[in-house]
């Protein structure tokens, strides 16, 4: 589709950020830009094979594209937060990230036997996509669906949540 082209070209790669040897991509030009934005938005969407009955994006890019997915998709939404900023958890999850512990939490409107569909911006080596779903399931919900915008090859990723299904490439 030729607006998901026009999409994946916005998306810019800065190098050595956020330390040296690391190329970034940068998802903000594509945000900015509503032909873009509504493309990867419907991409998610239509790219989720099964039903779903929500949409949890994980903090902080995943909750851009989880709303966008969430008002087409005419679903609620549910934020899978860092530690501590949500005022009601009901379910965490601890997981190891490159620099030490991480925790994800949930709160109570992810009800048991909800149906899924998670959302992050990037698929890397899968840490956080694999939290996230462990996080749903531990809710006694499940993952009925994984969708990111763009998948880094070369991360393991893809070994890690090999369910994902990407927009992107890179
Ligand atoms: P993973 O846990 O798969 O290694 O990393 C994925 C998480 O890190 C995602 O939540 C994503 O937002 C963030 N991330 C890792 N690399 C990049 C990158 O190059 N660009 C952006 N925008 N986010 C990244």
């Amino acid at each position: 589709e030729t607006n998901l082209v026009y999409a994946r070209s916005l998306i810019r790669t800065i190098q050595d950020y956020p330390q040296p040897g690391v190329a970034f991509r940068d998802i903000t030009p594509l945000l900015g830009d509503g032909k873009a934005l509504r493309a990867v938005a419907h991409g998610l969407l239509d790219q989720a094979s099964t039903s779903f009955d929500v949409v949890a994006g994980i903090e902080a890019r995943g909750f851009i594209f989880a709303g966008a997915v969430a008002a087409i998709a005419d679903t609620g939404m549910l934020p899978i937060r860092k530690a501590g900023k949500l005022p009601v958890p009901a379910h965490q999850i601890s997981y190891d990230k490159e620099y030490g512990p991480d925790t994800l939490e949930v709160s109570p409107e992810l009800k048991p036997g909800m149906r899924v569909l998670l959302i992050d911006d990037i698929l890397a080596t899968g840490g956080t996509l694999k939290a996230g779903a462990d996080l749903i399931e531990l809710a006694g919900a499940q993952v009925a669906g994984v969708g990111v915008v763009m998948e880094l090859e070369g991360l393991g990723g893809r070994r890690v949540m090999p369910q994902t299904q990407a927009l992107f490439t890179m």
